[in-house]
């Protein structure tokens, strides 16, 4: 196998990381993870994850891209207990006033506990020879060889003991609390610009005790409010037979904090299905929540200088809304472009030379297309602040108009579903067929949302 370089360093275990060293596997001879957590920790003792306690759609693009890069992954999640599921067929989707319909459009996903993946692609990647991971080490500064060379990171143990760690490739991925964009400020380099959304995010979530039919045969529930009603929920079966339920809002400051609470938070939400799911549903541990202010992309793609040996990837970049399920999708997209450019290089001999040069344009391409997304949706709030999108507004009409036509129109809810689903960009709704018909929707729109099919 061709090599670009003897050692690559990951900073970052959690999905970010381990898509990043799934993509150097093949052209290094090593990969060394490291992480402040230790290399087992899960759950509770996995203090570096706190959004784990929480539902985590995994988009049919990002099982693409993980099964690319780590292929048998998908296949090894089922086996760990992972539930598949078709779309519309065994969802109830409340999307923004309308429920999307129940057909079968071609999209089998998997339901599981955010530890359940990433344990299944953690065991995965380290079955690879060349790949180790070392945990309890916490990154503290990017070492330079010259001023234009990254060619190390600096780590301190829990004994508060530092080592340095020499690479030809550095990639931070220590998520949306990374320090990169200071460190390279104090080591010469100009800021690098941020856009940032302030859209007010409160999670809470809990695992359930109930029937496995309890949604009628459906493995999900997902209710994304419509503006300007705040609060939504996810219902997710995952592995062993359990119920994972998160409940969302927006600029709230109290959080429910045990069943009951939850249970009056769900009769808020616009559609009682959530409400009867808790309150027949028996509380199996803890209420945990977790707040999300912001929504942050760092255009690393926009600086006119950056040195050598040092990428970033995953949230570090883009830390995203989560209700709209894209972050870990996003990461592993951005691995597999990195994966193809590695190869690209590896076969005509180039090196690593102008790597970031090349890896950011084509990383921002998944961030811009989930970014663009996400923020038109979050722009329909009042409260919502910062760097909206613009023409927010026309783009809202056109897809509550859009999502009026999804009921009678089987191709174009596959294809809003591979939007969602991340594996189409929007553009794919945008022919000019679809456009005038949205448009003739917009000037006569044809009735009120929709009742649970
Ligand atoms: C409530 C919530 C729900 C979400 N739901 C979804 C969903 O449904 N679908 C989806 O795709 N995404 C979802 N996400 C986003 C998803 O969690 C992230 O996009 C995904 O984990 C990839 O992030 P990352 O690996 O880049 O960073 P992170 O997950 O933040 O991981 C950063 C890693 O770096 C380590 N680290 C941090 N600092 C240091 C340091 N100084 N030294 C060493 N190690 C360090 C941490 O221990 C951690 O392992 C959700 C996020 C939240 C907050």
């Amino acid at each position: 196998m061709p090599t670009l370089g003897r050692t690559a360093i990951v900073a970052g275990r959690s999905m970010g990381g381990l898509a990043a060293a799934a993509a150097l596997a093949s052209w290094f001879d090593n990969v060394l993870i490291i992480d402040r957590d230790a290399p087992d920790a899960d759950g509770d003792s996995r203090t570096g994850v706190g959004q784990g306690h929480h539902v985590h759609n995994l988009q049919k693009g990002g099982e693409l891209a993980i099964e690319s890069l780590l292929p048998g992954t998908r296949g090894a999640m089922v086996a760990a207990g992972a539930v598949e599921f078709t779309q519309g067929l065994q969802t109830r989707f409340y999307d923004h006033g309308y429920w999307l319909p129940n057909r079968d459009v071609g999209y089998a996903n998997l339901a599981a506990s955010r530890w359940l993946l990433e344990a299944v692609v953690r065991d995965s990647l380290l079955r690879k020879s060349n790949v180790s991971l070392r945990g309890n080490l916490s990154l503290q500064d990017i070492q330079f060889s010259t001023p234009d060379r990254v060619s190390g990171i600096v780590v301190e143990n829990e004994g508060g003991v530092s080592e340095l760690l020499e690479a030809d490739l550095i990639v931070d991925c220590t998520g949306r609390g990374s320090r990169v964009r200071s460190h390279l400020v104090e080591h010469g380099y100009e800021a690098v610009p941020e856009f940032a959304i302030n859209m007010g995010i409160s999670y809470t979530s809990a695992f359930f005790d109930a029937p496995l039919d309890a949604l009628g045969g459906a493995a999900v529930l997902a209710v994304l409010p419509r503006p300007p009603h705040k609060r939504g929920a996810f219902v997710s079966l995952v592995e062993d037979g359990r119920w994972l339920v998160s409940l969302h809002t927006r600029f709230e400051k109290a959080v429910p904090e045990s069943h009951d609470d939850m249970v009056r938070f769900a009769a808020s939400i616009e559609v009682p299905e959530v409400e009867q799911f808790i309150r027949s549903a028996v509380l199996a541990g803890p209420v945990r929540s977790y707040r999300k202010p912001h929504a942050t992309w760092r255009r690393f793609d926009k600086v006119e200088r950056f040195p050598a040996g040092l990428l970033v990837l995953g949230d570090a970049i883009t830390s995203f809304n989560p209700v709209y399920g894209q972050g870990m999708s996003v990461a592993w997209q951005q691995a597999s472009a990195l994966h193809q450019i590695l190869a690209a290089r590896a076969s005509s001999g180039s090196g690593l030379e102008g790597l970031a040069s090349e890896f950011f344009p084509a990383a921002m391409k998944f961030s811009r297309e989930a970014w663009n997304a996400s923020t038109l949706v979050d722009a329909a709030y009042d409260e919502v602040t910062g760097d909206t999108p613009p023409g927010a507004e026309q783009g809202l009409v056109f897809l509550g108009a859009l999502r009026t036509l999804l009921a009678d129109d089987p191709d174009l809810h596959r294809d809003y579903l591979g939007v969602a689903q991340m594996t189409s960009p929007a553009a794919a709704l945008m022919t000019p067929e679809r456009m005038a018909r949205v448009m003739a929707a917009v000037a006569s729109p044809p009735g009120q949302p929709g009742a649970n099919p």
